[in-house]
C-alpha cells in the first residue's frame, strides 16, 4: 500500500500499541477507586496531564482527555455557550473549519446565536481585517483553524490572538489538529483559551484526542459524575490518557526536522505536477507542506481517487469525515470558487515515512489519468 492519506488517519506507533495494553493490564483499576490500585492509576492520569501541560510548555491550562477532536470541538464550543442559552450571544467561525466545529455552529444558530462565518479568500486563509470588524460588545467566542485539513492553509493564528487579546471577553477556540506536531508555532499556546488536539492524526491511537482550556472556564457539555472536573464525566480510559500523553510528547519532538524533509518532498512533487495542464494545484504561499490539494478540470475527485487505488496508491478528496456526506466542502467551494471542480478534488497528504520512489510512482499515476 502506498499511502498518502495522513491526514485523515495514521498507522500507530508500534511502542504506543504496547504502552496501551500494558497499561490496560497494570492499571486497569478505576481512578476513582478510593483504594491503593485507584490512588494509583488516577496519579498516572494525573502525571499524564503533566506531561501535555510540560511539552506544550502550559500555564494554568486544564487537560481534558477526549475520544477524539470531534469530541473536544463539540465540548469547547457547547461548553462556553452554553451558559448563554437564555440570552443568545454572537459567535464567530470560518468556512474552513471542520465539520465538527462548523456543525456545531449551525446548529447553535437554530438555537438563536448569531453566527459569522469569515469566508477564506482564494488563497484559502481568513480576512484578519474582515474579523476584527466582525467582534461586537455581543461576542463571546471565536472558533478558527490552525492548518485547514482540506487544503491545508496556515490560518494566521498570531494576528488572531493580538485581536482577540484586546476583548478580554472573547474566548478564543483553536482546532490544532493539523498543525500541531507539523509545524512550529509562532504562537504562544497559552494565548488559546481552547485548544483542539486529535491523537490519531499524530501516529497514536484511534479514540484519542484533548481539549485544553483556561482553568477559569467553566465548560458543560454532558452531565454525569464528577470525572475530568465534571466535564467529561464517565469511567476514565486511562490507557488511552497516557498514550495521548505519550503521543503528544513523541510528536513535539524535531518537529522543523520533519518539517524540512516533508518540504522537500512537498516542492519534489509540485514541481513535477505543476506543468500539467488537466489539473490545478490548489496551493498559496500559506501552505502546509503536509497537504497538496489538486483539482481535475475533466473528472471527479472520486474517480481519481479509484484509479489511483487501483495502483494501489491511497489518497483522499475532501475530508474523510464527510466523504460519504452529500455536503460539498465549503473550504473548496470557497477557495476555487466553482462547485464542480470543488468535487473534482483529491488531497495527497505528506509524511517522514512519504518516499521519493512513491513520489514518482503517484506523479507517473497522476500524468496517466
Ligand atoms: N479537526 C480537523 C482539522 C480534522 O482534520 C479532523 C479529522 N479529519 C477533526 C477535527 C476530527 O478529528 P477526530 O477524528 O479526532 O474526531
Amino acid at each position: 500500500m502506498i499511502y498518502f492519506d495522513y491526514t485523515a488517519t495514521t498507522k500507530p506507533k508500534k511502542e504506543l500499541l504496547e504502552l496501551h495494553t500494558r497499561i490496560n493490564t497494570e492499571y486497569w483499576c478505576n481512578t476513582e477507586g478510593m483504594y491503593i490500585d485507584g490512588v494509583k492509576a488516577h496519579a498516572l492520569l494525573d502525571k499524564s496531564s503533566r506531561v501535555i501541560t510540560d511539552t506544550l510548555k502550559l500555564k494554568n491550562k486544564k487537560v481534558l482527555f477526549t475520544s477524539g477532536a470531534t469530541e473536544a470541538n463539540n465540548t469547547a464550543i457547547y461548553g462556553v455557550t452554553s451558559s448563554y442559552y437564555n440570552q443568545p450571544k454572537h459567535i464567530i467561525t470560518t468556512y474552513l473549519e471542520h465539520a465538527s466545529v462548523l456543525n456545531v455552529y449551525k446548529d447553535l444558530e437554530k438555537r438563536g446565536f448569531k453566527v459569522t462565518y469569515l469566508i477564506p479568500n482564494k488563497d484559502g486563509i481568513i480576512d484578519i481585517n474582515e474579523l476584527e470588524n466582525s467582534i461586537t460588545n455581543e461576542t463571546v467566542l471565536i472558533s478558527i483553524m490552525w492548518v485547514n485539513n482540506i487544503i491545508g492553509t496556515i490560518q494566521p493564528i498570531n494576528k488572531v490572538i493580538e485581536i482577540v487579546k484586546k476583548h478580554p471577553r472573547v474566548k478564543l477556540h483553536v482546532d490544532a489538529v493539523q498543525g500541531f506536531g507539523k509545524l512550529d508555532a509562532d504562537f504562544n499556546f497559552n494565548d488559546i483559551d481552547l485548544l483542539t488536539l486529535s491523537g490519531h492524526k499524530l501516529e497514536g491511537l484511534k479514540g484519542t484526542g484533548l481539549l485544553i482550556y483556561n482553568d477559569k472556564l467553566h465548560l458543560s457539555f454532558i452531565k454525569g459524575g464528577h470525572q475530568q472536573d465534571g466535564v467529561r464525566p464517565g469511567t476514565v480510559d486511562l490507557a488511552g490518557c497516557v498514550v495521548m500523553a505519550k503521543t503528544i510528547q513523541l510528536a513535539a519532538n524535531n518537529i522543523n526536522e520533519k518539517f524540512q524533509d516533508v518540504l522537500k518532498k512537498y516542492n519534489y512533487l509540485v514541481t513535477n505536477l505543476e506543468n500539467i495542464n488537466d489539473i490545478i494545484l490548489n496551493t498559496s504561499k500559506y501552505s502546509s507542506p503536509y497537504i497538496l490539494s489538486i483539482t481535475f478540470k475533466n473528472i471527479k475527485g472520486e474517480t481519481a481517487l479509484h484509479t489511483l487505488e487501483k495502483n494501489n496508491i491511497l489518497v483522499g478528496t475532501g475530508s474523510a469525515c464527510n466523504s460519504h456526506s452529500k455536503d460539498q466542502e465549503k473550504t473548496l467551494i470557497y477557495t476555487l470558487d466553482d462547485e464542480t471542480l470543488a468535487v473534482n478534488t483529491i488531497r495527497i497528504s505528506l509524511s517522514t515515512y512519504t518516499t521519493y520512489e512513491e513520489l514518482d510512482l503517484l506523479i507517473d499515476n497522476i500524468k496517466k489519468i
